[in-house]
């Protein structure tokens, strides 16, 4: 997997909110590395720099030691994944061609996308043939957040950015989606960054936790039992 760096991010918004303050932290390659923090500290402005959904205003992000903004907006689209709370799934489109989002901007084949769209909705337990064709309302929460994950691995990313992911759903599907998030990393080990506010959801997936205060502060970054020792 690809090193993240963050090196002295600064985000100020329009509005002369300092969102982030200086934040630098070294990812490792293939780890899931959890940005924990009280809401409005700052994590996903944190996602959105690196993904290039927002710019900066100093500091560098480097992905596998390359300065995203030297990287071509479609290949960034191909580099990075991205996961958010409640999915944010195409509602006019099916499940197929949500989960084809980005192969289709990079220009595959059809029958190239359609192989792989049946090979992740397998890869997220969702049976190709019952639900390619339904569109995002006709299935519940779990399963769009299913959808969402296939859609961001779609193409397969060098790295995968979380928002939340399980913050929507129930407490019984969210324990269940964590499991099939940890099944999946077996085989799927790409360098994740996923935002929480939640303190077990961090230890049961983190393999380093990164606690943040106001203005992404950096309070503690360390392994889940280093936490729970200190
Ligand atoms: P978190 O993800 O930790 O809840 P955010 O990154 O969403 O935090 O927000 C960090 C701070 O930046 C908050 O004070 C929030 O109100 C502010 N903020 C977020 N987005 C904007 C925006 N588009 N314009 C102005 N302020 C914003
Ligand atoms: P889950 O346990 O995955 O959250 P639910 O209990 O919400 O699932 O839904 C159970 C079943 O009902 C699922 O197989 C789902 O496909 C189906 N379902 C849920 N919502 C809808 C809907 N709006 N239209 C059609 N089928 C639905």
């Amino acid at each position: 997997g690809a090193p993240i760096t963050l090196d002295r991010l600064v985000k100020t918004y329009p509005n002369s909110t300092t969102a982030v303050d200086q934040l630098s932290l070294d990812i490792a390659g293939g780890d899931v590395t959890v940005l924990i923090g009280p809401s409005g500290c700052g994590k996903s402005t944190v996602l959105r720099m690196i993904n290039r959904l927002i710019e900066p205003t100093g500091g560098r992000v480097l992905v596998d030691g390359e300065d995203v903004t030297s990287v071509d907006p479609v290949r960034l689209r191909r580099t990075i994944g991205y996961v958010i709370q409640n999915v944010g799934l195409f509602p006019h489109q099916t499940v197929r061609a949500n989960v084809g989002t980005v192969p289709r901007m990079l220009g595959w084949d059809k029958k190239t996308i359609a192989a792989r769209t049946d090979e992740l909705l397998d890869l997220v337990g969702l049976e190709p043939g019952r639900y390619s064709a339904r569109y995002p309302h006709e299935l519940s929460g779990g399963q769009r957040q299913r959808v969402g994950f296939a859609r961001a691995l779609a193409a397969d990313p060098v790295v995968l950015l979380m928002d939340e992911p399980f913050s929507a759903v129930d407490p019984i599907n969210r324990g269940r989606l964590q499991d099939e998030f940890l099944r999946l990393r077996q085989s799927v080990r790409k360098t994740t960054i996923l935002v929480t506010h939640d303190l077990q959801e961090a230890i049961k997936l983190g393999d380093k936790i990164a606690v943040l205060s106001d203005h992404a502060h950096l309070e503690q970054y360390a392994t889940p039992a280093e936490l729970l020792a200190g």
